[in-house]
């Protein structure tokens, strides 16, 4: 008999709480989030605009309707919630309602702060009438013509899928999706028309493929590349009286991160091709000259090269439709791991 006095009675408790669940009503929730509401009796929606006082910022709106669970945001963010819900006179907002929302506003000025890489730029190298290195090849009378400008093009493309497919929410920027020719003031305005927020960066990548007249030379390499592609780093009329005279110091402190992640980005491109080609060919690490061209890098960019279309057997790996997407798989798993590291710690380590 007490055993079952104490199941009904836990019973009558988890009915209790879900029926008589903490709930606050209207005055109380405008009070907190410091905002206003609109109401349309006839469609039974609400539109609470926040002041940026309390919850969110100034001319957020945040809509819901009696019997939904969903409330949206700007008229863009939805957001799953308990709903309101209509008691006597006024309106009730569950705690649980006014926990998604704390919850939601939280996360969008964490994301908002937090660095994230926002853009790829992909710049498949020459096209059109230039047609970059060039590899002729005879094999057992066969004749093989490789061209420099066809072999990135196809693995840039491929590069773009997969990078499409992984962040639908960033850019992903081709220089050329085809055979045409481009300047390079033309590429680098493509880079320069990108906006980005101030947490937000950028990554380029241009890929290319080797020449030499030792026909004997083979195998990927990582340059990295000036960032001339990049808007100022820091843009002195931004910054107050009594930062300004810091400006320089500042620019150096940011050419230096910008270095230091192009050859960590470089790094985790070459790791990654020793994972897929690096059973055939050679890897001939981040080049030592790049060195110098590093001090000026303003944002991560690199520059590879996929392989040497004068080495003959080089040369027929290039052609090779399953040699391409193992290269471009390359790159990508570069990339993202790049780019998750860079997501990840850099917030929290300044
Ligand atoms: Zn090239």
């Amino acid at each position: 008999m007490r055993m079952r006095g104490t199941i009904v009675g836990l019973l009558l408790l988890l009915l209790g709480a879900g029926l008589f669940a903490e709930s606050t009503p209207l005055a109380g929730v405008l009070e907190q989030f410091k905002a206003s509401l609109q109401w349309n009796p006839e469609t039974e929606t609400g539109y609470l605009d926040l002041s940026g006082e309390g919850l969110g910022e100034r001319g957020d709106r945040i809509i819901f309707s009696i019997g939904s669970p969903w409330m949206v945001v700007n008229y863009r963010e939805k957001i799953r919630t308990q709903g309101v819900r209509r008691s006597g006179g006024t309106l009730l907002f569950p705690d649980k309602t006014l926990e998604a929302l704390n919850r939601y506003f939280e996360l969008r000025a964490l994301r908002r702060i937090l660095p994230r890489v926002a853009a790829i730029l992909i710049d498949p190298g020459h096209g059109g009438k230039d047609s970059g290195a060039i590899g002729y090849h005879t094999d057992k009378g066969e004749e093989l013509r490789i061209l420099e400008k066809d072999v990135v093009l196809e693995v840039s493309k491929r590069l773009y899928q997969l990078l499409k497919r992984e962040y639908p929410d960033k850019q992903i920027l081709l220089t050329r999706n085809d055979d045409t020719y481009l300047k390079l003031e033309e590429r680098t305005e493509i880079a320069n028309n990108i906006q980005l927020r101030e947490n937000e960066a950028i990554i380029f990548v241009s890929v290319h493929a080797n020449a030499a007249f030792n026909k004997d030379a083979k195998g990927y390499e990582v340059w990295v590349l000036p960032g001339d592609y990049r808007r100022t780093l820091i843009d002195t009329t931004t910054l107050d009286e009594e930062t300004r005279p810091i400006a320089p110091i500042l620019n150096v402190l940011l050419e230096e991160e910008y270095s230091i992640e192009s050859a960590s980005l470089a790094k985790a491109v070459l790791d990654s091709f020793d994972n897929f080609v690096g059973d055939v060919t050679e890897n001939r690490g981040i080049r030592e000259e790049s060195w110098f061209v590093v001090r000026k890098a303003k944002m991560p960019s690199i520059l590879i090269e996929l392989g040497y279309v004068t080495n003959k057997e080089e040369a027929h790996l290039l052609g090779e439709e399953s040699y391409l997407k193992k290269l471009a798989r390359g790159i990508y798993t570069g990339i993202r791991s790049f780019v998750s590291n860079f997501e990840s710690t850099r917030g929290f380590t300044e």
